[in-house]
C-alpha cells in the first residue's frame, strides 16, 4: 500500500496576517489534508499597531503580547520559534537561524522593516518602533534620560528633548502617547516640564499626508496644546550621536537631542529582497490571489506584499487591516490549491477608514466615510483593536487583553 505523503504548508511570522491564515487554516483543512508549520521568532504575537503606547510607556509592553500557542490548534499546527534567515525558493526551503523547513506551500508574511533611504547614523543612533524589544528600549532610554538629568553634575537640557522623525501615522500616534507620558516623567523625577522638547520633524509639506485636512489640523493642533514642536516640510540628512542634522532649504542644521526616535516608513523585511522576488521596497507585488509571479507555491502578504489601489494607481498604504483581510483570503486559497477543486479567491482590500490615536483619550479618524475625532474617534479606536484580538482569539482574548477604558 503507498502512502501519499500530506502537503506541507509553512507560514512565517505571527504577525496579524500569519495568525489569520493559520487560524484559518487550521479549520479549513482535515488532519489529513496537510501539514501546517508556523514560524516566528518568539514565542509570542505582539500587537504592532500597539507599539507606539508599549515605547512612551503609556502601556505596559506585556499587555501587547500573547502567547501563540494560546491562539492556535496545537494538536493541528506545529509551532517552530526560529528567525527566518533565507527562503531558497527553488529548493522550496526556508533557512531558520536553527534549522531548517521544506514547504509545498509558503506563506511569507514577516511584517516591515524600518525604510531608512540610506540615510547616515539612524541604524546607529535612532530608535524604532518596530518589535516589543524595541520598544521597551525606548521606553526605558527616554526614562533613563529624565532619572539622570538631575543628578548629572553638569545639567544637560538636550537630554530631554525628543525628535520624532516622520509624522505619518506611526510618529503622530507615538507623539500623542508622548503627550501624556511627559507630564507624568516630569512629576516622578523633577524635571521642569519647560525644560523638555518634543520636536517632530516632517520631509512633507504637511503632517499626515495624504490624510483629510481638518483632521490633520486637529491633531496638529492637539499635538501643539501638549508641547510638540512641529518642523514641517524639513528632512532629516543624517543622524548623530547626539542629535540630527536636517535641511531645510539649502541650510543644514544640527539639532542636539538624547533621544531620537526614526518613524518615517517602512519597506517589506529583507528576508524577501534577499530571497530574490522582485520587489519595490521589499515589497512583492502579488497577483490576484495573493501569490508571488511566478511562484504559485509562495503566498505573500501583510507588509511584504504589495497591492495597487487601481482607482488612483498606487499601491495601499500596508495596514493590519489589509494583512488581516489578506490572511483569509490565503486560506481559502490554500485551500483550494490543497485540494485540487474550487475557484480561488481574488483578493481585494475593503478599507473600512482610518483612525490614528492621539493619547488615550482622543484620535482622529475616517470609519465608512465619516469623519471622527475625540473621545468618539478614540472609542472607535478601541473597538478596531480589540476587533483584531477577536479575530485571532475570539472572546476570551478580548477579554483578557482588550482595551476597556473608554472614557
Ligand atoms: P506583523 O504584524 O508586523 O508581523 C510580523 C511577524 O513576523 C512578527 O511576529 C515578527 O516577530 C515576525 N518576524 C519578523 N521577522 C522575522 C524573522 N526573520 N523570522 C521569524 N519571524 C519574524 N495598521 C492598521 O491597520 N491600523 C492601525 O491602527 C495601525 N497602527 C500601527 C501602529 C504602529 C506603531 C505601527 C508601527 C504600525 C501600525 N499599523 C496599523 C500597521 C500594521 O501594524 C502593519 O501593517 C501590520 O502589522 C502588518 O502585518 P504583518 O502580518 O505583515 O506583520
Ligand atoms: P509613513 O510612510 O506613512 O509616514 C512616514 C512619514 O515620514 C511621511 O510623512 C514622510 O514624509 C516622512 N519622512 C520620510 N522621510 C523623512 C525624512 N528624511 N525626514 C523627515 N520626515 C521624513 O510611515 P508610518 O507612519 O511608519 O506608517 C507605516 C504604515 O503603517 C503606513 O501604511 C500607515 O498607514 C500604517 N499605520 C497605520 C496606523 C493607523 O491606522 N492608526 C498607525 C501607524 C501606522
Amino acid at each position: 500500500m503507498s502512502s501519499v505523503r500530506k502537503p506541507r504548508v509553512v507560514v512565517l511570522g505571527a504577525g496579524y496576517g500569519g495568525l489569520i491564515t493559520v487560524t484559518r487554516l487550521q479549520k479549513q483543512l482535515g488532519v489529513n489534508e496537510a501539514e501546517i508549520t508556523l514560524v516566528n521568532k518568539n514565542d509570542y504575537h505582539y500587537e504592532t499597531t500597539w507599539l507606539h503606547e508599549a515605547s512612551a510607556g503609556t502601556l505596559h509592553h506585556d499587555r501587547a503580547r500573547y502567547e501563540i500557542k494560546n491562539v492556535i490548534d496545537n494538536s493541528r499546527v506545529t509551532f517552530v520559534q526560529d528567525t527566518v534567515v533565507a527562503i531558497d525558493k527553488e529548493a522550496k526551503k526556508v533557512t531558520l537561524e536553527n534549522g531548517e523547513v521544506e514547504y509545498d506551500y509558503l506563506v511569507v508574511s514577516l511584517g516591515a522593516h524600518p525604510e531608512t533611504f540610506g540615510i547616515q547614523g539612524l541604524k546607529e543612533f535612532a530608535f524604532g518602533i518596530t518589535s516589543i524589544d524595541a520598544a521597551r528600549q525606548l521606553r526605558e532610554h527616554i526614562e533613563y534620560q529624565f532619572a539622570t538629568y538631575n543628578t548629572e553634575v553638569e545639567k544637560k537640557d538636550e537630554r530631554l528633548t525628543i525628535i520624532v522623525g516622520g509624522a505619518g501615522f506611526t510618529g503622530i500616534e507615538f507623539l500623542g502617547e508622548l503627550g501624556n507620558r511627559i507630564p507624568q516623567l516630569c512629576k516622578e523625577y523633577d524635571v521642569d516640564f519647560n525644560k523638555v522638547r518634543i520636536l517632530c520633524v516632517e520631509a512633507a509639506p504637511t503632517a499626515l499626508p495624504g490624510f483629510d485636512p481638518e483632521l490633520v489640523d486637529y491633531a496638529v493642533n492637539h499635538l501643539q496644546k501638549k508641547g510638540v514642536e512641529f518642523m514641517i516640510g524639513t528632512a532629516i540628512k543624517e543622524c548623530i550621536e547626539d542629535g540630527i542634522i536636517v535641511a531645510k532649504g539649502e541650510e543644514l542644521e544640527t539639532i542636539k537631542a538624547g533621544t531620537v526616535v526614526w518613524a518615517a516608513g517602512v519597506r517589506g523585511n529583507s528576508v524577501v529582497e534577499e530571497a530574490g522576488f522582485e520587489n519595490m521596497r521589499g515589497r512583492v507585488k502579488v497577483d490576484e490571489f495573493l501569490r508571488a509571479p511566478g511562484h504559485d507555491d509562495v503566498y505573500i502578504i501583510g507588509d511584504c506584499s504589495l497591492i495597487i489601489n487601481e482607482e488612483i494607481n498606487r499601491p495601499y498604504p500596508p495596514t493590519a487591516q489589509i494583512a488581516m483581510q489578506q490572511g483569509e483570503t490565503c486560506a481559502k486559497n490554500l485551500s483550494v490549491a490543497i485540494r485540487e477543486r474550487g475557484e480561488m479567491e481574488t483578493f481585494k482590500p475593503d478599507i473600512k477608514g482610518s483612525v490614528a490615536s492621539l493619547g488615550e483619550h482622543d484620535a482622529v479618524g475616517v470609519v465608512f466615510g465619516k469623519k471622527l475625532v475625540g473621545t468618539k474617534a478614540s472609542f472607535m479606536k478601541k473597538m478596531i483593536d480589540n476587533r483584531a484580538l477577536y479575530m485571532v482569539g475570539g472572546p476570551s482574548l478580548v477579554v483578557k487583553k482588550g482595551k476597556f477604558n473608554i472614557l
